[in-house]
């Protein structure tokens, strides 16, 4: 069978879909660690962690914060089923940058019941939130 051109990529939450289009090239943050899907790719089921997802459709790339979820991968398609997905233009960049403080306030002293875990995610999110409002479309 011929390999497909292109990848149809799909990126949907609880509430709404984030992203449906034809793309080239997927860069998706599992747990396990990132990794590029391109047209063609081994069919694979993947957790998804808090993080950068990146797609590129010929010479323009764009950037989603993507928050926990699963990435199921075809030859022709991914489909992302995330718990939160939010592309540069969704993100309140005042509303990340108050969570960052926040977290790092509770970091850095921590309370004795304190539960870190919750902290480190909170602190992920919001310097994920942060990087990929910071980018601007068609840079990598
Ligand atoms: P906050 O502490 O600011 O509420 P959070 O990380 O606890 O942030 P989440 O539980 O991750 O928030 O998200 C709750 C909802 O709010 C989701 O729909 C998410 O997309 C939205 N959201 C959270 N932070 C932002 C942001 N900075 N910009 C846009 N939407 C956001």
């Amino acid at each position: 069978m011929p390999l497909p051109e292109h990848l149809i990529l799909e990126i949907v939450t609880p509430e709404r879909s984030v992203v449906s289009e034809q793309i080239d090239e997927v860069q998706i943050p599992g747990t396990e660690g990132s990794f590029g899907v391109r047209p063609g790719h081994t069919p694979l089921l993947a957790t998804l962690q808090v993080g950068e997802l990146w797609y590129r459709r010929g010479e323009e790339t764009s950037h989603v914060a993507v928050s926990f979820g699963f990435a199921e991968v075809q030859p022709d398609r991914v489909t992302i089923l995330a718990q939160i997905a939010e592309s540069a233009e969704d993100i309140d960049v005042t509303r990340a940058t108050d969570a960052e403080q926040r977290a790092k306030k509770r970091l850095d002293t921590p309370a004795l019941d304190m539960d870190f875990e919750r902290a480190r995610i909170a602190m992920l999110k919001s310097l994920t939130r942060l990087r990929v409002a910071s980018r601007a479309r068609n840079r990598v």
